[in-house]
């Protein structure tokens, strides 16, 4: 089996303790991890904090990191094949978007690397005449970056990009579930020449390392992504130090789809965004509302669509769907759907498990037509290939429906009516609607969600910003000498 170590320090490092992962194609464990505790995590934040204003790291200018990043960028760009490999082995993830993904990845490195330089202070016209006042923007300290266990090397991008522009320092967790590629680019960190604790890597599970991390009294800045469940415990957590908290959290997300629609482009559109990545993807479509004059037309191309999905080895690159990263993740996704069958949904296709893959964690392609937004599944994040539809007649109901959920991450709307969509622009309550499109990302553009999607933003340039803290500087410009403070003028 293959081993993994952690890197704390600039020094590639074993645990006293450590587990098998498991690849989900075949259901066997195919590598050991190292499993962080309490002390290892204390370490790597001290390394952290030591860094933070060492000279090697404090002493760079702004375009010297900007440099740094984009070295990291070429490294990944140049590695992005076998880290690739990696993240298919140990999360299931088919090679086709692992591959497109991690060259991607690059990008925000590439853009933060830009930005590095032009994250500026201010001076203020302050209404004193003898004063001068200025702002300058500081690297906000140690930050705790933790990911889950889909898309372990982007989601890190979006927080080790602005956090190391601006000059942080950084302890990142990877997921207990599919850490593999992120310990791996620990590698290209070092070979990039970042100086030793600028950036630490390690994993573990939740309740000791990853509540050790959260709650470290030398953290300053939390950037978490992850599910609203654990959300809570770390917002607990970050009780102890008071750490500024950022939380990108899951969706329930809605594709409305009106009678005006090309099926042929929409179905696609529709299939990429609920089955890609197996639907284990935050910003998942997994409600789609359809208007009734298109539906019949819509459902019958979805259902022949999702059942030519070949399904099979994810690092074959015929491979159009994977398997499911856990088991665990599979029997919750089998017990929402059982529930959702019970509560009046029908099953249009898939539900089960397919016959000719028993080995590893596969489901097949799902879609259930659903009578209200009481099915479990219209309600519930599923995290996997299931796709839950509605029907409505007017505007007004496919925005109560849409808007009908805890969640608000993100939504598609798919019209050649240009009024229309942009009054649905305005009314969607998500953090990013698409309109005649599905999933666009950029490092450009800012990504996050209302309400139990989470909390602040990542991506942009504004995302730099958070990773600084401002610091006023007064500056007396006159030579009089202060005056006495007793002496009644
Ligand atoms: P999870 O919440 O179970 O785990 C996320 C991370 O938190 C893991 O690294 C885990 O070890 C850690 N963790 C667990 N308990 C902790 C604790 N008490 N203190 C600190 N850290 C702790 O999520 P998951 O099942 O790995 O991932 C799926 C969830 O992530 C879904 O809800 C999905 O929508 C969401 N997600 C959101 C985005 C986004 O950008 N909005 C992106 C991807 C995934």
């Amino acid at each position: 089996m293959k081993s993994f170590q952690h890197y704390i320090d600039g020094v590639f490092c074993d645990a006293e303790r450590t587990f098998d992962s498991i690849n989900p194609a075949t259901g066997k464990p195919w590598a050991t991890m190292p499993a962080a505790n309490e002390a290892d995590v204390d370490r790597a934040v001290r390394a952290a904090h030591r860094a933070l204003s060492a000279p090697e790291w404090a002493g760079l200018t702004a375009t010297q990191r900007g440099k740094l990043l984009y070295r990291l960028a070429e490294l990944v760009t140049q590695n992005a094949q076998q880290l690739a490999e990696l993240e298919t082995a140990d999360t299931g993830k088919i090679i086709r978007e692992t591959r497109s993904q991690i060259g991607y990845v690059a990008e925000y490195y590439r853009y933060y690397a830009g930005v590095a330089d032009k994250i500026q202070g201010a001076y203020l016209p302050v209404d004193k005449p003898d004063m001068e006042a200025f702002v300058r923007r500081e690297p906000v300290g140690v930050v705790a970056g933790i990911v889950p266990w889909n898309s372990q090397l982007f989601l890190s991008a979006v927080k080790l990009g602005p956090a190391l522009a601006a000059g942080c320092t950084i302890v990142l967790k990877a997921s207990e579930e599919g850490p593999a590629p992120l310990l791996e680019f620990a590698r290209l960190v070092h070979e990039a020449g970042f100086p030793a604790g600028v950036v630490n890597i390690l994993t573990g599970f939740g309740a000791d390392c990853g509540k050790a991390l959260t709650s470290h009294p030398l953290v300053s800045k939390i950037a978490f992504t992850g599910g609203p469940e654990t959300a809570r415990h770390v917002v607990r957590n970050s009780a102890e130090n008071l750490a500024a908290t950022s939380l990108e959290l899951g969706g329930k997300s809605p594709v409305l789809v009106f009678d005006d629609v090309d099926v042929n482009s929409v179905t696609n559109a529709v299939i990429a965004g609920i089955f890609a990545a197996t639907g284990q993807s935050c910003v998942a479509g997994s409600r789609l509302l359809v208007q009734r004059g298109v539906r019949d037309r819509l459902l019958a191309r979805l259902v022949e669509k999702a059942k030519a999905i070949r399904i099979g080895d994810p690092q074959d690159v015929a491979t159009e769907m994977g398997p499911l990263a856990t088991a665990r993740q599979r029997e919750h996704i089998e017990s929402v759907l059982a529930a959702s069958l019970a509560a009046g949904g029908k099953l249009l296709t898939g539900g089960h498990r397919p016959e000719e893959h028993r080995e590893g964690f596969y489901f097949l392609p799902t879609i259930v037509d659903c009578p209200s937004s009481d099915v479990p599944s219209v309600s519930q994040e599923l995290f996997g290939p299931v796709l839950s539809v509605m029907t409505f007649d007017t505007e007004a109901e496919a925005i109560a429906l849409a808007n009908d959920t805890q969640y608000g991450l993100a939504s598609g709307v798919f019209t050649r009516d240009l009024t229309r969509a942009h009054r649905l622009t305005r009314s969607l309550r998500a953090g990013i609607v698409w309109v005649n499109t599905y999933r666009a990302v950029s490092p450009i553009v800012p990504f996050g969600g209302y309400q139990l999607s989470g909390l602040g933003r990542e991506g942009g340039l504004d995302a730099v910003l958070d990773y600084t803290r401002t610091k006023s500087v007064w500056i007396r410009t006159s030579d009089e000498p202060i005056a006495d403070p007793f002496v009644m003028r």
